[in-house]
C-alpha cells in the first residue's frame, strides 16, 4: 500500500445524521481505502437535487450517519491494495454510481445503472461533502482538461444524467426543458451544439431562470403550466413536480416522448388517456452507466460546455442546500475545498500532478 503525502489523521466533513436534520461539521478519521479503492482528497463537489431529496428523506434508507454528494473531483492521494489503473496525483470524478455487482441481468446487458445491488456515492456509500473519500477505482471517471475543478464537478451528475436524458428523447428537434437549474442549463448547450430548438419552462414568475435560459440558447421561455408557442418533440422534466408531466404531455406532438430525469418527484396526478394516445412515451431516466460517463465527458470539451457555478466552502454545504430548495442558484452550486482552507504545500505539490 502506497502512503500518499499529506495525508492527515483527521479531515473536515459535513456529515448528515438523520434524514430531515441539518448538516453538521464534524472532524472526522479519513476513510480507509479497501481493496480495490483509491482514497481521494477532494476539490470540488458539486451540489445536486439528489442530495436535497438524500437529506430531505425522501429517498429510502441512506447510509447513516453520511457524508453525502456525488459529483467529486479530487485527486488519488493513495491507490489501495489492488487498485490496478489510478496513480497517486490523478485527477479523477466519482460520480453516483459507485459499486454494481457486475453479474445480474442488468449488468450483464450493458444497464449497469439498474443494477439492483447497486450502491451509490453519497447515498449508500460516503460522499464528497468532506476533505477525502475512498472511492471504487473501477467506477471513478477520467475528467476533461481544461475545466477546473469547480466548473467540472457538475457535468458528474448534472451534466451526465441530463445527456442520458437527452438520449432517451431521441431525434427531437424541439426540445422542451422543464426546470432550469444545473442540468437544464447544461443540457441546452449540448441540444444547441446538435442543432435542437429549446424551449425553457420555469415557474412563471421566475423571470430569471428564463433569462438565463435565453442567454444559453433556448429561442423561448416562459411558464412551465401554459403551452409553448408551438408543439414540442420532446420534453425533458428536471423539477421534481408531478403536474409537470400532464402538462408536458399537452405539450408534446403525437409520436413525442415526455423524460422524466429526476430520481425522485411528487406524484402525477391522473390525467386523460387523451394525453397519452398518439404514441406518446412517458419514461423515467435513472443512474448512469460509467458508459455514459465516458461519452459525455469525452464530449463535454467539444461542445464546449460552459457550466455556471456558485460556490460555496465545505463549511456551507447547508447554506447551498437551502440556496438549491429555495431556487436561488443559478446554474450549479459546488463546493470548492480547493479555494478554501489550508492545505499542506505537499498536499498542493500532488494536485498539481493531475493538471
Ligand atoms: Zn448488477
Ligand atoms: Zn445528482
Amino acid at each position: 500500500m502506497t502512503q500518499g503525502r499529506g495525508v492527515r489523521l483527521a479531515m473536515e466533513a459535513m456529515i448528515l445524521d438523520r434524514p430531515g436534520h441539518e448538516l453538521r461539521a464534524a472532524e472526522v478519521a479519513p476513510p480507509e481505502p479497501a481493496v480495490g479503492q483509491a482514497l481521494v482528497r477532494v476539490d470540488a463537489c458539486g451540489i445536486c437535487r439528489t442530495d436535497l431529496h438524500v437529506v430531505d428523506g425522501e429517498l429510502p434508507d441512506p447510509k447513516l450517519p453520511l457524508v453525502p454528494g456525488h459529483q467529486v473531483v479530487g485527486r488519488v492521494t493513495e491507490a489501495g491494495t489492488a487498485c490496478e489503473t489510478l496513480r497517486v496525483g490523478d485527477r479523477v470524478g466519482v460520480p453516483w454510481l459507485g459499486w454494481t455487482c457486475g453479474v445480474c441481468r442488468y449488468c450483464a446487458s450493458g444497464r449497469e445503472n439498474l443494477c439492483d445491488q447497486a450502491r451509490f456515492t453519497g447515498y449508500g456509500l460516503d460522499g464528497g461533502f468532506a476533505e477525502q473519500l475512498a472511492a471504487d477505482e473501477r467506477y471513478c471517471l477520467p475528467l476533461p482538461e481544461g475545466y477546473p475543478d469547480a466548473q467540472v464537478a457538475p457535468l458528474l451528475c448534472a451534466g451526465l444524467i441530463g445527456y442520458r436524458a437527452l438520449r432517451m428523447a431521441g431525434e427531437a428537434e424541439r426540445l422542451g426543458l422543464y426546470g432550469f437549474g444545473a442540468s437544464a442549463h447544461i443540457v441546452c448547450q449540448v441540444a444547441r451544439s446538435q442543432g435542437r430548438r429549446v424551449f425553457a419552462l420555469t415557474r412563471a414568475e421566475d423571470l430569471e431562470a428564463q433569462r438565463f435560459a435565453l442567454e444559453l440558447g433556448a429561442e423561448w421561455a416562459g411558464d412551465a403550466l401554459a403551452r409553448p408557442p408551438e408543439e414540442l418533440d420532446a420534453a425533458i422534466i428536471f423539477a421534481p413536480v408531478g403536474e409537470l408531466v400532464p402538462a408536458a404531455l399537452e405539450a408534446v406532438a403525437k409520436g413525442g416522448t415526455v423524460v422524466c430525469a429526476g430520481i425522485h418527484m411528487s406524484d402525477i396526478p391522473s390525467f386523460p388517456y387523451e394525453l397519452l394516445w398518439g404514441e406518446r412515451t412517458v419514461r423515467s431516466v435513472a443512474n448512469l452507466t460509467r458508459r455514459d460517463g465516458e461519452e459525455f465527458l469525452a464530449l463535454a470539451p467539444q461542445v464546449p460546455i460552459r457550466t455556471h457555478v456558485e460556490t460555496f466552502a465545505l463549511e456551507d454545504a447547508q447554506k447551498a442546500l437551502d440556496r438549491l430548495r429555495a431556487g436561488e442558484v443559478r446554474g450549479a452550486a459546488v463546493l470548492d475545498l480547493a479555494g478554501s482552507g489550508p492545505r499542506a504545500p505537499s498536499e498542493r505539490d500532488a494536485s498539481e500532478l493531475g493538471g
